[in-house]
């Protein structure tokens, strides 16, 4: 794990596409940087990364990845600040999370030399693809997928670890209605949820295909049990803020350890906003919402960062959140945001230079 990386091999692309790309209109992922990190593992050990031309890869239609879904991500932003320094946020996190998926999935871990240097060299190389208007950002995405063949479901031997970049502009526009769930669940407890791994969303897929049916724009995920628990927005971490207080739920086997949550709970304590990380009932949210004592929720992820829930609906009844002047989602996300792109000072050390 902590052997020195060798030179990692660049083969530079010989075109660019940057100039087809309309940097003032971009959607979220839908267009992809010149090069790609590729990391093989073959033979029991992740080899030498290469940076290539991003190109389709080529697989075994018995690659596990088909058949079993043996696969992982992260998610994660690269900013650039007025002075076009380079700076992504708490990456070390994204790295650790990444093995704890790996781990869950039965894929090996990826060392941090490979994840760090691989990452820096490729956003070095791409530097000219980190958007600079306001709320853009080069979205990152490293993941490992089973390469290796067999139709035997079992763990295959061989994998790829790639890192693709997307300049990306804002993830959602507008604020968000959502549907509380009372059917289906994204995660159990011994299961997966906690981890990133791709077989999750797709499960999301179709309750949420039922909820934009009924003029919703998400799912809240509820426990899997009792569906009482309030646990997730979507792919984001949610926040409930009830009179002055802020609460999310504490993580666990069913909720994923998302750094933006982290991060904007330690923001609001050091706004010295009353924080509680506790188990949050639909009944609690419900009667808060009919007595006024619900004044915001919003959803917490790298690619939204904060995105403001306008309103719920439960058991076929619509909550309208009110509209706050002073609210708790636009203070942490411009908090937030200011370190991320080295606007303020940043006092807990998350920012990282490339
Ligand atoms: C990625 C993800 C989050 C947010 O994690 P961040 O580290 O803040 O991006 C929250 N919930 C789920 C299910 C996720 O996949």
């Amino acid at each position: 794990m902590e052997a020195q990386l060798k030179n990692i091999k660049i083969e530079k692309s010989k075109t660019t596409k940057i100039n087809e790309v309309d940097f003032d209109n971009l959607a979220f992922g839908s267009v992809y940087s010149d090069h790609m990190l590729v990391c093989d593992y073959k033979n029991g050990a992740w080899e030498t990364p290469e940076i290539m031309p991003y190109q389709p890869i080529t697989l075994d239609p018995a690659a596990k990845i088909f058949h079993y879904g043996q696969s992982i991500f992260e998610g994660m932003k690269a900013y650039k600040d007025s002075s076009g320094a380079t700076w992504l946020f708490r990456p070390k996190n994204n790295h650790k999370r990444l093995n704890i998926s790996a781990r869950r999935l039965a894929i090996p871990e990826i060392p941090e030399e490979i994840f760090m240097e691989g990452l820096t060299t490729l956003l070095r190389l791409e530097k000219d693809w980190i958007p600079s208007n306001p709320g853009s950002s080069l979205y990152i995405r490293p993941f490992i997928l089973a390469s290796g063949n067999g139709f035997h479901a079992s763990p295959a031997d061989e994998y790829k670890f790639i890192i693709c970049c997307a300049p990306s502009g804002a993830y959602f526009s507008g604020k968000v209605k959502v549907l509380i769930e009372e059917k289906y669940s994204r995660s159990a407890n011994g299961g997966v949820g906690y981890a990133k791994a791709g077989g999750n969303y797709a499960g999301q897929f179709y309750p949420t295909q039922l909820a934009v049916k009924k003029g919703y724009n998400q799912v809240i995920w509820t426990d899997d049990n009792t569906h009482e628990y309030i646990e997730e927005a979507g792919a984001m971490n949610i926040f409930i803020r009830i009179n002055d207080t802020l609460i999310t739920g504490p993580t666990s086997d069913r909720i994923l350890d998302g750094i933006t949550r982290k991060s904007i709970l330690e923001i609001a304590e050091d706004e010295g906003i009353q924080t509680e990380v506790r188990k949050i009932t639909v009944t609690e949210v419900v009667r808060a919402a009919k007595s006024g004592a619900l004044k915001e929720m919003f959803g917490a992820g790298t690619a939204a960062v904060v995105s403001p829930i306008s309103t719920f609906g439960h058991k076929g009844v619509d909550y309208d959140l009110p509209e706050l002047q002073d609210n708790f989602a636009s203070l942490l996300k411009k908090r937030i945001t200011d370190i991320q792109y080295n606007r303020a000072e940043d006092k807990f050390g998350w920012r990282y230079k490339v």
